[in-house]
Parts: C-alpha cells; sequence; structure tokens
C-alpha cells in the first residue's frame, strides 16, 4: 500500500543534494574538490537562507568522519558509507554506486514519505543515484553535468588518458532520465542536446556566480605585502588543480618565451602556481617544477599549496594577470573570481571560459596552445591592465550566486508542477509516481550506437 504522503507544494522545502564522488567540506584546489564544491556550498547556502533547507550527500572518505555535519545554518552534509573508505579513486566509483544509492535511500526511509522535494545531482556518477532516488521518491531529478566525457575526450592534452566508455553511457542514461538539465553555458547545452540526445525543453542554462563580497578588488600592494612579493614585480597567476587538462605547463612556457624576447625581465617576471595535483597530475606530482627547471626558470616559480577562499583573493589581487590555459572547461570560476579582484585574465577560447572572459574588455582570449601566443596576451593585457582590470569588474559584477539559485528554484519548481501534472493530481497530494516522459529511456543498444 502506498505510503500516505502529505501535501506537496511546488516551490521546495527540502533539497537533497548528491555529491557523492567529493565533499563540499573539502578544500578546492586539489584532488577531486574544485569549482563544483565551490558551486555546491554557494548554491546550498543561498537555498538555505531562502527557507529552503538542503542536505548533501556524499560519501564518507573517512572512518573519522562523523554521519551528520552542518555547513552551515539549513545546510546539513550527510556522509554515507558505501566501499572503503580512504584510497577509493573516482574511476572506481562506479562499483559502489549501488551501495550509496542504498545508503542514500535508507536514510531518506528514517523520515516521513515526501522529505524530500527535488533531488539535484551533480557530475553523473551522482546522476545515477538520483535517478533511482527520483523514482523512488517521486519527485523531480535535476542533474548538472559540470564536465561531459564526450567534451572532455575531445580535446585531450597529449598523454591524458580519455574517459572510459563506461562514463559516456552513464551520462547518457543520466541524460535520458534527468528531468532537467543544467548547464552552464549555452555551449554546454548545446553539447547535451548534439553529443547526448538532451531534449531542449527540458535543458537550461544558468550561468554560476562569484560572490562580489569575497572576490573584491583590493589594494595591489598590501595584497603583495602579505604575500611577500616584491611591489615592482610582474605576478602572472594560475590557480586549480594541477593536471594536464588544465596545462599549467603551458603558463611556465609562455612565461619562459616572454624571457627569452625580453631577458630584461628576468629581475621581476614571477609565475604563482596555487593548487594541488589532481586526477592523471597525481601520477606525476613534480612534473610542473621540473619543467620549471627545464625551462630555466625554477627561481621565478612559486608553488603554493590549495588556499582558501579569503587568501585567494589576495593572490588575486596581487597579480597582474591571471592565466587559465585549459584545454576544456565547462566553465572555470577562477576566471570569474580574478576578475572579481579586478584582475585581468589571459585564457584558451574554449568551452565556458568564452563566457567567464570578454576578449578585449576583461582579458583576452587565446585561440591555439602556441605558448608564443600566450606571451603576446599576456604582454597585451600588461600594457593596458587599467582598463581590462575595470572591464573585469563590471564582467565579474554581471555573475551572481543569488541569479543562479533563483534559476534553480524556478527550475525546481517547474519540474515539480510538471510532475505532479503528468500524475494528473495537481500540485498537493501526489501518491503515485508519475509516468515517465514516453522515450525518455531508450534501450542501451540505440545509446552505444550514437
Ligand atoms: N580554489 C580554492 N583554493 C585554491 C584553488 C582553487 O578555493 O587554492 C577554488 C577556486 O576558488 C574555484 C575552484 O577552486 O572556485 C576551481 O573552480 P574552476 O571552475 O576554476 O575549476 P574546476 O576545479 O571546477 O575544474
Amino acid at each position: 500500500m502506498a505510503a500516505r504522503r502529505r501535501p506537496r507544494s511546488a516551490v521546495p522545502r527540502r533539497v537533497a543534494t548528491l555529491s557523492v564522488h567529493t565533499s563540499p567540506l573539502d578544500q578546492p584546489g586539489a584532488g577531486d574538490a574544485g569549482g563544483m564544491n565551490v558551486y555546491i556550498v554557494e548554491v546550498s547556502r543561498r537555498l538555505a537562507a531562502r527557507g529552503i533547507a538542503v542536505d548533501v550527500f556524499t560519501r564518507a572518505t573517512s572512518s573519522e568522519l562523523p554521519p551528520v555535519v552542518e555547513m552551515s545554518p539549513g545546510v546539513t552534509v550527510r556522509h554515507v558509507s558505501a566501499g572503503p573508505f580512504e584510497g577509493l579513486g573516482k574511476e572506481e566509483l562506479p562499483a559502489q554506486l549501488c551501495a550509496v544509492t542504498a545508503a542514500v535511500l535508507r536514510e531518506e526511509a528514517q523520515h516521513e514519505p515526501g522529505h524530500y522535494d527535488v533531488v539535484h545531482s551533480h557530475y553523473w556518477l551522482s546522476g545515477q543515484v538520483g535517478w533511482l532516488a527520483r523514482d523512488r521518491w517521486s519527485v523531480p531529478l535535476i542533474h548538472t553535468a559540470h564536465t561531459l566525457a564526450k567534451v572532455k575526450n575531445a580535446a585531450l592534452a597529449t598523454g591524458d588518458r580519455p574517459e572510459p566508455r563506461a562514463r559516456v553511457i552513464g551520462e547518457e542514461q543520466v541524460v535520458a532520465e534527468a528531468d532537467r538539465l543544467v548547464a552552464n553555458t549555452a555551449d554546454e547545452a548545446r553539447q547535451l542536446v548534439d553529443h547526448y540526445g538532451a531534449d531542449p525543453r527540458r535543458t537550461l542554462v544558468v550561468p554560476p556566480g562569484v560572490d562580489l563580497d569575497r572576490f573584491t578588488p583590493g589594494d595591489r600592494a598590501a595584497a603583495r605585502r602579505r604575500l611577500g612579493v616584491a611591489e615592482d614585480a610582474v605576478v602572472l597567476l594560475f590557480v586549480g588543480r594541477i593536471q594536464p587538462l588544465k596545462a599549467p605547463d603551458l603558463l611556465l612556457e609562455a612565461a619562459a618565451r616572454m624571457l627569452a624576447d625580453d631577458p630584461g625581465l628576468r629581475d621581476r617576471l614571477r609565475v604563482h602556481v596555487v593548487g594541488a595535483p589532481s586526477g592523471t597530475g597525481l601520477e606525476a606530482p613534480r612534473q610542473l617544477e621540473q619543467l620549471a627547471a627545464q625551462l630555466g626558470i625554477p627561481d621565478l616559480v612559486r608553488f603554493l599549496p590549495p588556499v582558501h577562499a579569503e587568501l585567494l583573493a589576495e593572490h588575486y589581487r596581487a597579480a597582474d594577470v591571471a592565466v587559465v590555459p585549459s584545454h576544456n572547461e565547462s566553465f572555470g570560476l577562477v576566471a570569474l573570481e580574478a576578475q572579481a579582484c579586478g584582475t585581468p585574465v589571459v585564457a584558451a577560447a574554449v568551452g565556458g571560459l568564452r563566457t567567464a572572459v570578454r576578449d578585449g574588455v576583461s582579458g583576452v582570449l587565446v585561440e591555439g596552445r602556441d605558448p608564443a601566443d600566450y606571451a603576446t596576451a599576456i604582454r597585451s593585457v600588461l600594457a593596458r591592465r587599467e582598463l581590462l582590470s575595470a572591464g573585469a569588474r563590471r564582467h565579474a559584477g554581471s555573475f551572481s550566486w543569488e541569479r543562479t539559485v533563483d534559476s534553480l528554484v524556478s527550475a525546481y519548481t517547474a519540474a515539480a508542477e510538471e510532475m505532479a501534472a503528468a500524475a494528473g493530481s495537481g500540485v498537493a497530494g501526489t501518491l503515485m509516481r508519475p509516468p515517465r516522459v514516453l522515450g525518455a529511456v531508450r534501450p542501451l543498444g540505440a545509446q552505444v550506437a550514437r
């Protein structure tokens, strides 16, 4: 017999956020923690401030972790046990998805039916869990991919491993199942439709934001004093996880090129690299240092471990230019944060970076991967830094996490209303799982063939 549900209003009161492979409590800039973690933290606390409680489910990676942590008022992180705590790589997690799903469902089953109004999954591994939770709880599944295997594989760094076929198929399944797909940019929405067969009517563009209270322009000289950087230095900054995809090596090569073109810069040029190895970068953690030595610039490059946002803002302020030379980015929060601090950006003209940076206004976008082109772009930014700094602040100011949350709440609400309408029972008192949209579930063979 179906359990009695309390009436459900379309605007959600409680969201189950799934972040299986990385926790919002982790420090971004290392391992599996990056922009997605920041996204979940920023969105969750703003949802909670609007009276929408958020439970974030993530896999416990240590026996020391308490099962429940209040991250901020109204935001609870729930550590679920699935598989061995330590030493399990992201690529091994598909084998644990059944255990994660069981743990999430058990957790929810301790409450009255109808505890969650919506499931929001992040990254395909969570999407796989979300799809079952959605069926079980009769609530809409909203999914944000963050990265897509097909897109990543099309722009691989030399020597980097392609994402496995199993991930591609897993993503296709989630795309077919989700009630709403949230893309960071129109580009990403198109990729979902063109490469994954997403239904355009269920695919939304919701730009991420930037915390304009934390990432503020400030006194460059003061930031330099705090970080121990000479006032007349020319500082090029890389921030992010150190892995081939992010291509910090290209920045080092560009810096070496700048010195070759102008040896007089040697006393002043500095490259700051903030972040720690991640992904395939973990296999050769000293590679970047070795490259700096090979290029004859080991004394000019400073490697710094990941830092919290407040100190990161000082790094952005202290820099002359932030450089984001990634092979691909679904957005690139670092680019936006640097601009919010008044630091122009030189970035690869790929993916979301084309939205995150306004070419010629807030920085320069570089086509191709020639270090000489990066050196030229950096020089051109240095030559008109004041102007670009003003453009950078303006551009970053047009993004806001509040607007991100406005759009997400609208998406949650519309999906819930649609689900209730499909069940034919109006918004309140949904008792039965509504029928799935016909054709949403495709046979595996068809997915593989595409
Ligand atoms: N980050 C941080 N401390 C660091 C390095 C990075 O907090 O030392 C954060 C940074 O503020 C940004 C995120 O990590 O919000 C990286 O996001 P981005 O979208 O640039 O890259 P992703 O990690 O998603 O590939």
